[in-house]
């Protein structure tokens, strides 16, 4: 393995030891001479694999019984219009807080289904991006459900409590925090995420829902992700993305040898330490976002002048750090430090930041 550190956000990287299993099994997968992904989901083996990684998830997230957990298809939008079509008619209104670039996409998508409205949106709090707490007077109890986002991917916005949401379901779209730390899976409705940043490959999308959530889709909402079917069929109501299930499923097993997720928490609160406090220690890097909701898993920053973010990336990507261009709509830098990344690099990443400082502050 080179001595890279890759800090893309999504499809982001994944454990090197999932890597290496995947690869002393690519061609010949349990003495079969065939690759997993050349082999029926409707067989035996497959059948025990995908049993196994739904099995792995619940343990690590505590999933109560009458929670369903299903692989789909479509990512993370996917379920943008898979939820409102699940779970509201078109004359309900489901409420979103919006803040940041996900959950404003989730709120259009959820208009073209239902009668959607914004009721949290960022605030500024001493100049830097923060979100207001949501309580049970600001929640119509007549509404679908509640949606919003615990971590935003693009802008590093995050925050660890619950909306107050009284009898209203509240949806949670984890796509880029899921199994960052422990979770309480008994206080939500749906959580989805896609898969691409802290589960495996792109392709698939993990949803664990409430059974009184299922078999309430309209009548319109294709098969494929209609909840009853998917339920009904275990997730293979069509074929899968067998591949990506797979891949999930040793990211499961190697999350569960690694301590769990009580371990990963340690650890990735040990790293956004790191990286924050360098930021926070220097004149020459700032970050947007108010210490309370700050994200763990995506840091996004700033340098003091913007003329030499060229030239930070190419020197950062020559000493083997990795995509660390901040998004399109957000400008500077970006850290995305997930599970499978280590401690070592987000050391190697702060080193390079002071010599950077250094040499251009
Ligand atoms: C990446 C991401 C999505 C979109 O995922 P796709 O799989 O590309 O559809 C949605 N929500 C969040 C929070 C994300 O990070």
């Amino acid at each position: 393995m080179s001595n890279v550190f890759n800090f893309s956000a999504g499809p982001a990287m994944l454990p090197a030891e999932v890597m290496q299993q995947a690869q002393a099994e690519f061609l010949n997968w349990r003495d079969s001479g065939c690759s997993v992904m050349e082999v029926s989901h409707r067989g035996k083996d497959f059948i025990e694999v995908a049993a196994t990684a739904e099995q792995d998830l619940r343990d690590l997230l505590n999933v109560p019984e009458n929670y369903k957990v299903l692989f789909a298809h479509g990512g993370g939008r996917g379920q943008f219009a898979s939820v409102p079509l699940n779970i509201s008619t078109s004359s309900d209104t489901s409420l979103h807080m919006v803040t940041g670039s996900w959950s404003k996409g989730a709120v259009a998508e959820a208009a073209k289904y239902n009668n959607a409205k914004v009721i949290g949106e960022t605030i500024e709090v001493d100049g830097l991006q923060a979100v207001a707490k949501v309580t049970e007077a600001d929640v119509d109890q007549s509404a679908a459900y509640l949606h919003f986002c615990p971590n935003e991917t693009v802008d590093g916005v995050a925050f660890d409590w619950l909306p107050e949401s009284g009898n209203v379901p509240l949806v949670s779209d984890m796509s880029s925090c899921i199994l960052s730390k422990p979770l309480d899976v008994s206080a939500h409705g749906i959580i989805y995420a896609g898969a691409q940043k802290n589960i495996g490959p792109s392709g698939l999308s993990v949803l664990i829902v409430r059974d009184d959530l299922i078999g309430k889709a309209r009548k319109e909402t294709p098969s494929i992700f209609d909840y009853e079917l998917m339920a009904k069929h275990d997730s293979m109501y069509n074929t899968p993305p067998t591949f990506s299930w797979y891949l999930a499923g040793l990211v499961f097993k190697w999350l569960k040898s690694n301590g769990g997720l009580t371990a990963m928490q340690q650890r990735n609160e040990a790293k956004a330490a790191l990286l924050y406090g360098a930021i926070d220690g220097s004149d020459f890097y700032s970050n947007p976002v108010h210490p309370d909701n700050r994200s763990i898993m995506n840091v996004p920053f700033h340098l003091a002048d913007d003329s030499l973010n060229q030239k930070f990336l190419e020197q950062s990507d020559a000493a083997g750090l990795k995509a660390l261009k901040g998004h399109r709509s957000v400008g500077g830098m970006r850290a995305s430090i997930y599970n499978a990344m280590s401690v070592e690099g987000v050391a190697a990443l702060v080193e390079f930041m002071k010599q950077f400082e250094k040499e251009n502050g």
